[in-house]
């Protein structure tokens, strides 16, 4: 936990509220040369803390012990099951993102500690339905983001209990089952970052990705804010289950992660700030440098993509001016085409 009134205000700048130090590190999982001390830090932080990767671990573990119908019932598509992961779910990200959008926006509970837009959520802002950015974000969330969520999650456990996706016990094979959950976050970050890149594509970002990206300051309820295709092809995350064999916890996992990390890392905060010391780390400032410069920073800091195919944002001014050079050549590239 590090002191959070020493960093003030050498982290403040014209243009955030508050940033972390710069240039922003990615993970040092796949550093090269390799730095394992940073590794084991990085690995004991994430994974042996209480952190919001394990928070999350914890929900899908508890998904399956408590709030899993059993999988013999979801042999076939009943009615009865599938409205109980719906509602599951339903709750689920309404409890999770109305907590945190509470906490750090409507109570304030933090004031501007950690905060890195110096704007708040916009309201009476005819950009978004309903005009609010709030209630455009809840509804796209919850009526498009958490069905489409349920609908895969309910392919991938009906197919588990037929046999069409191989399944993994944890009494059979412990060590797999532990590393394959260490490779769900890898995992989803390599499939976000081609996937996201894919939505940038000029035609799937006019019809689709454009809804994410009305947010340039970010709430919690913008994380799954998204257009329907959005959804389909984001969380398709989940079909990787057809191939690997794994169990339900896996799966309830990736599904969690993709939802509900995506609520935590759009939160605008850093962190969570408890008597002058962060308690609890939130935010990403890799993405939200996306939000605000969007052609930079596709992938999110677990897998170096952005820096190894030139798209990295450190948030420094060479990092910027990186992006602004890009973006002119990829408006170029558009007018020659035209
Ligand atoms: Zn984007
Ligand atoms: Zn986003």
């Amino acid at each position: 936990m590090s002191d959070v009134k020493s960093e003030e205000p050498k982290n403040q700048s014209r243009e955030w509220n508050y940033h972390p130090d710069l240039p922003i590190p990615n993970s040092p999982v796949f550093a090269w040369p390799p730095e394992p001390r940073r590794l084991a830090v990085w690995f004991k932080d994430s994974w042996f803390s209480l952190s919001e990767r394990v928070i999350i671990l914890g929900f899908a573990i508890l998904t399956w012990v408590y709030f899993q119908p059993p999988l013999e019932n979801c042999k076939t598509l009943g009615v009865e099951w599938i409205a109980y992961v719906y509602a599951r779910n339903l709750i689920l990200m309404t409890v999770v993102t109305t907590a945190l959008h509470l906490y750090f926006h409507t109570w304030k509970k933090q004031g501007m500690v950690k905060k890195y837009d110096p704007r708040q959520l916009a309201t009476n802002n005819g950009l978004y339905s309903f005009r609010s950015q709030l209630w455009d974000n809840v509804f796209w969330t919850l009526a498009s983001g958490v069905t489409i969520w349920t609908a895969y999650e309910v392919l991938v456990l009906w197919a588990m209990a037929n046999g069409y996706a191989p399944m993994l016990s944890w009494s059979e094979h412990p060590v797999l089952f532990i590393f394959l959950l260490f490779m769900i976050p890898i995992w989803s970050s390599f499939h976000f970052y081609w996937v996201h890149r894919l939505l940038h594509w000029p035609p799937l970002y006019k019809i689709a990705h454009s809804l994410h990206h009305r947010n340039v300051n970010v709430g919690p309820w913008s994380g799954l804010s998204m257009h329907p295709i959005e959804h389909i092809i984001y969380l398709s995350a989940s079909l990787i289950h057809f191939l690997v064999a794994s169990h339900p916890i896996h799966l309830f996992f990736n599904m969690q992660w993709a939802t509900l990390a995506a609520a935590t890392s759009h939160v605008g905060f850093e962190s969570v700030v408890i008597k002058d010391k962060n308690r609890l780390d939130l935010g990403a400032f890799h993405h939200q440098l996306h939000h605000r410069y969007f052609e930079c920073n596709y992938g999110n800091a677990e897998m170096p993509w952005d820096k190894w195919f030139g798209s990295f944002n450190d948030g420094t001014a060479a990092g910027k001016a990186m992006t602004r050079e890009r973006l002119k050549k990829m408006m170029a590239k558009q007018k020659g085409r035209r």
